[in-house]
């Protein structure tokens, strides 16, 4: 399903290149994350080895960073400015796509539910996702994380927040466990659009779809916050993030590998770790925070 709107769509990025194309240097890591903070970073793919391609979120901004990383990472990167092509890349295939069990918690395509009276066990409660545009089909490790550290959480009768809905997963997930109200959002059109329609697929009430920055959206804080972002945009939209978990609230974080936990730790100075669960490299935290933050 192409869709021609897209095909215009171009994100302001730079490449950061390993200048002899070896490894990078131990703690190159903490100085990027570092040297970008501020910059208006949306954005960070390290897809290729020796590259680091970083997304901003206005070609001022890229032209701005790219001044400011030549200055700061001077000598250790070669920084090309590139326009990236929209790929669509979560519309590809994904047909052959089967339902996921997360302990009580299944997601699952429409072509794959559980049948309604066989096999099922009563207690199992059922996500449904149409595999599309927006991310989180339960086949990635921070989703599944969030979903896990979500069921170690008091959610019941709870007010939570999903920052970065993506498909809506675990928006959904959180009125499945009885989540009093759940406010979504999402900065890709696409996602929330995403995320609208399988909340309708689910019939559930109770969960607002909003389309909006982390960094704009006013809503009162929530005693439950899930964040499946990355280690940059939980850097980046620090201030944000923590301004929504109320006090003695609840952060689910997850989106980032076991060698930028402390990066993502340091981000979040007013919070105490209450859970920490690994798969495979991804790590999800349960962050609370203090009472007085
Ligand atoms: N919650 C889903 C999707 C996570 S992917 C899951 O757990 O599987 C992260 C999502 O965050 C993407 O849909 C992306 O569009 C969104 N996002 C990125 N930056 C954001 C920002 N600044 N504010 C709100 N959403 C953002």
């Amino acid at each position: 399903m192409a869709d021609p709107s897209r095909a215009a769509r171009r994100h302001p990025a730079l490449d950061l290149d390993e200048p002899g194309g070896r490894d990078w240097p131990a703690g190159f890591l903490e100085t990027l994350a570092l040297a970008i903070d501020g910059l208006g970073v949306v954005a960070v793919d390290d897809g290729a080895p020796g590259r680091w391609r970083i997304f901003f979120e206005s070609p001022p901004a890229r032209e701005a960073a790219r001044a400011a990383l030549g200055a700061s990472l001077a000598g250790s990167v070669v920084i090309s400015p590139v326009d990236v092509e929209d790929e669509g890349w979560t519309t590809r295939v994904q047909e052959d796509l089967r339902a996921v069990r997360v302990e009580r918690l299944l997601v699952a395509p429409p072509w794959d539910l559980p049948p309604a009276a066989a096999g099922t066990p009563s207690e199992t409660l059922v996500v449904v996702i149409e595999p599309s545009m927006g991310f989180g089909t339960g086949h990635h490790q921070s989703t599944r994380l969030c979903l896990r550290l979500l069921q170690m959480t008091e959610v019941a009768g709870r007010r939570a927040i999903d920052v970065g809905t993506g498909s809506g997963v675990l928006a959904i997930a959180a009125r499945r466990l009885g989540a009093r109200e759940v406010i979504a959002f999402d900065v890709d059109p696409d996602a929330v659009a995403s995320a609208r329609a399988n909340v309708a697929l689910n019939g559930l009430d109770g969960i607002e779809v909003v389309d909006g920055d982390v960094a704009v959206l006013g809503t009162a804080p929530a005693e439950v916050v899930l964040a499946n972002l990355t280690m940059f945009l939980l850097r980046q939209r620090r201030a944000a993030v923590a301004g929504l978990v109320a006090p003695g609230g609840a952060l689910i974080a997850s989106g980032f590998t076991l060698d930028q936990v402390g990066l993502v730790l340091e981000a979040f100075p007013g919070f105490d770790v209450e859970q920490r669960i690994e798969e495979d490299d991804w790590v999800g935290l349960v962050l609370r925070s203090g009472v007085r933050s």
